[in-house]
């Protein structure tokens, strides 16, 4: 594991004595984490879930859960998925000793997970016991033109709430496992990404909480536990008063409201902006570095409306910003309690917000 020892180790021990803003990291594998850890964060502010979701066995297996029209086929496929992310969710939760660690819910475009390929197409047909066409059919029904302002975050969540379940019970199972082993209560938030409406995190929280008590927590677990949204779209950050009423906390997503509040894409802007940029009309890249008079007003405007509604709100910002100094120092200016940053970043975060 990395370490900061000497003097750099020593200046960063005294920092952190002035430093009011927590740093924590964002990581969804165990090695990230005590990478994290080893550079002082103070909790895990962003694991992005969908991210343990990369290999071929879990992809098929959360294909079934999505496309299957059989209901002891999803039902298989659901158990399966928990049993194996409850080892991971158990694996970070004990290295994180009691720490917070903020889980986000499902948060890519839902064609990120379905069958492209004609090969894979087929694959995925056989193993759902579907003639080719059939499929297809059903893919097509479901298919984007633009998937990056479409079916993603909160409304996988609301569309299909197998994959809600799946999630909640496989967190729920990891705090159980965790706990067995380790005396430090599991400190669990749950986060919801994308939202732009009252009504979504109502819905999601309505669900949770039916699927938390159902499938228990140990005592301690139970009351630590936390749930709460990204803002990352402007309408979000405008409702921010509705929203804060039914949340623990936020955290603001400022790649996403980067992206939405100057409808550029996040994707596509490094050949767009250096044109801009040569030509004078952007000093910075608003990827890198916060806009503070546009973007930066939004997450302004959404502090202040989220904490007049609900006092007890904790604020945490997790998009790249967060780990960018020019940006820190307006952080530092809000009512924010924590960011969240890449591993790599956390000694920058910290230093900075001392400063
Ligand atoms: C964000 O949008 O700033 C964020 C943290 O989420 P992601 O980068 O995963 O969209
Ligand atoms: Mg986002």
């Amino acid at each position: 594991q990395p370490h900061i020892g000497g003097a750099m180790g020593k200046l960063l021990g005294w920092s952190d004595a002035s430093r009011r803003i927590a740093v924590r990291a964002n990581a969804e594998t165990v090695e990230a984490v005590n990478t994290a850890l080893s550079f002082g964060a103070e909790g895990i502010g962003l694991a992005r879930s969908e991210h343990m979701f990369f290999s071929r066995e879990r992809l098929v297996a959360l294909r079934r859960l999505i496309l299957s029209e059989d209901a002891d086929d999803r039902a298989k496929a659901l158990t399966g998925l928990v049993d194996f992310q409850t080892e991971d969710y158990s694996a970070i939760f004990m290295a994180m000793h009691g720490r917070p660690v903020t889980v986000r819910l499902f948060d890519p475009p839902l064609h990120e997970f379905l069958p492209r390929t004609d090969e894979d197409i087929d694959e995925t047909a056989q193993s759902l016991g579907l003639e080719v066409r059939a499929l297809k059919l059903r893919l097509d029904r479901i298919a984007e033109i633009n998937p990056m302002l479409g079916h993603r975050g909160v409304r996988l969540a609301i569309t299909y709430p197998e994959i809600l379940k799946m999630q909640i019970e496989a967190l729920c199972a990891g705090v159980r496992a965790a706990s067995a082993r380790q005396s430090e209560p599991v400190t669990l938030e749950v986060m919801v990404p994308f939202v732009s409406t009252v009504s979504e995190v109502v819905e999601v929280k309505r669900q949770t909480y039916a699927i938390v008590e159902q499938a228990g927590l140990p005592p301690a677990a139970r009351e630590r536990f936390a749930f709460g949204t990204m803002i990352e779209l402007p309408r979000a950050a405008l409702r921010a008063g509705d929203i804060a009423e039914h949340v623990d906390f936020f955290s603001f997503g400022t790649n996403d409201l980067t992206q939405t509040t100057y409808g550029i894409s996040r994707d596509d802007a490094p050949a767009f902006l250096s044109a801009y940029q040569r030509k004078g009309l952007y000093d910075l890249d608003p990827f890198v570095t916060l806009d503070q008079k546009g973007v930066g007003e939004m997450i302004t405007i959404a502090i202040e409306r989220g904490k007049r509604a609900n006092p007890n709100l904790k604020i945490g910002i997790c998009g790249e910003h967060a780990g960018d100094p020019a940006s820190l120092w307006f952080f530092s200016r809000l009512d924010v309690d924590y960011v969240s940053c890449s591993p790599y970043r956390v000694p920058v975060a910290r230093l900075t917000l001392a400063q």
